[in-house]
């Protein structure tokens, strides 16, 4: 993803941005921006009009490495002068073999490091700008959503996965201060909120659940406060990455009365238990995990679910496989990406054995993608003739359509819904609407 923002006083050193990765290095560049444009620092809508260029990186996976090497590149060719940040950023050999003329490196969230490389390079002008930044901080998304990070780090140990070596241990964020940036993000128009970290169910837990004080009231840094504390906000509040830890149990009945969405994403990879063993995933076990989604059902009846799923990792067996697709059938997951197994540099997995034939893989990816059309098309079409709730996205008054989403739908990775006779509202508006039409994923609708 590329995002760069254009808000240029005039005679002002300019910093152009390219923001790679996740929701969660988004919040981190967003978190950049807000300090530049405090310190009086322009952003740059293109390479050719900033004194450098800063590239926020990822490096999740292997293919996400290589993006993020080309972006620099690409910044290089068309700048010459950059500084490169985020989680590739952990890993500085990799950037200077290939691209050694890269002024500065430093690792994520090292947001004090990132200003240092900054004034460095490019002085901060004279007089401050302090009140060209609004409270509520600067975002990169639409102003009507909003992403809040709620921890940074994560103390699990996936056996796949490199980002606690990249980003290190959990740290929670104080429930108070989330809280509050929370109530800033509203009271600047944001209507939507999609509360992110690495395991948002395990938030404070390297806190001990520390109590803190927020208008009166004692809040704990824990899971469940947190969606207790969103859901007296004038907005509606999603849940991502969340685990399957029993204590999510106790937060169904916020969904069920519309306290929070009725939305969870739990990124589950897999269900069969050796495979999860494998791949040493927090919080599940198939059964038991499934036993208890089918209860949520009974209590949220209008819960969504989103997930993650790897195909192809060491040692899985078409039996294995398999199960996986029963399961997801029985579950009925409602939204679902599939990544066929990268044996990313660094991750303990590498050497694990069996490893899958890359056709194998690239064949089990295409059978759980028919699979997950067919429950998502299920579904779609369970959804023709109710009045829903769509939040609107985009305006096409030329058209008179109006585009938006429904609580089911995250922006940018679920489904969208066209709304007829929309070309007067408004993006962040909240109307009624009947579904007329449905595909795998999109939905249509006209004015209730
Ligand atoms: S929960 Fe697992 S996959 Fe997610 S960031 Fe932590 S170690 Fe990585």
């Amino acid at each position: 993803m590329t995002v760069t923002v254009n808000t240029e006083p005039k005679r002002q050193p300019k910093v152009g941005i390219v923001s790679l990765g996740c929701p969660k290095a988004l919040v981190d560049s967003e978190r950049i921006v807000t300090r530049l444009r405090a310190e009086g620092y322009a952003i740059a809508p293109d390479y050719k009009g900033a004194d450098l260029v800063l590239v926020n990186t990822c490096g999740f996976l292997d293919s996400a490495r290589d993006e993020s090497l080309d972006a620099i590149g690409e910044a290089i060719t068309e700048n010459g002068r950059v500084i490169v940040t985020g989680c590739l950023g952990a890993e500085p050999d990799v950037i200077r073999e290939r691209h050694p003329k890269v002024l500065a490196i430093t690792g994520p969230h090292q947001y004090e490091q990132v200003m240092s490389a900054v004034h460095e390079h490019v002085a901060p002008p004279p007089d401050k700008f302090l009140d060209l930044v609004p409270e509520s901080g600067l975002r990169l998304t639409p102003r009507h959503y909003a992403y809040l990070k709620i921890a940074e780090g994560c103390h699990n140990k996936c056996s796949f996965c490199i980002i606690p070596k990249l980003r290190g241990d959990l740290v929670s964020r104080p429930i108070d201060h989330v809280l509050r940036e929370a109530e800033q993000l509203v009271k600047a128009g944001v209507k939507e909120i999609m509360v992110i970290s690495q395991d948002t169910s395990a938030y404070g837990l390297d806190v001990k659940y520390e109590p803190r004080m927020w208008k009166d009231t004692e809040y704990q840094t824990r899971f469940y406060d947190l969606c207790k504390g969103l859901g007296e906000l004038e907005a509606w509040v999603r849940m991502h990455y969340v685990y399957p830890y029993p204590h999510v149990d106790k937060v169904m009945p916020l969904m069920a009365d519309g306290t929070i969405l009725p939305y969870l994403d739990i990124p589950f990879q897999h269900a069969h238990p050796d495979v999860l063993k494998r791949m040493r995933r927090p919080g599940q076990g198939g059964d038991k995990v499934l036993e208890r989604i089918l209860q949520w059902r009974k209590d949220v009846p209008d819960l969504t679910l989103r997930s993650t799923f790897i195909v192809g990792f060491p040692g899985e067996t078409e039996e294995q496989f398999q199960f996986l697709l029963d399961w997801m059938r029985a579950a009925k997951i409602d939204r679902a990406g599939c990544f066929k197994y990268e044996n990313v540099e660094h991750a303990d997995s590498r050497v694990l054995d069996n490893h899958v034939r890359e056709d194998v893989k690239e064949d089990r990816w295409h059978r759980f993608m028919q699979v997950q059309a067919e429950i998502s098309a299920e579904r779609s079409a369970s959804q023709i003739g109710k009045v829903l709730d769509v939040i609107v996205d985009q305006v096409d008054a030329d058209q008179d359509i109006a585009i938006g989403r429904t609580k089911a739908d995250a922006p940018e990775i679920d489904g969208t819904v066209q709304l007829a006779e929309g070309g007067e509202l408004e993006p962040g508006m909240i109307v009624e609407a009947k579904v007329v039409a449905a595909d795998h994923y999109d939905l249509w609708a006209e004015p209730a």
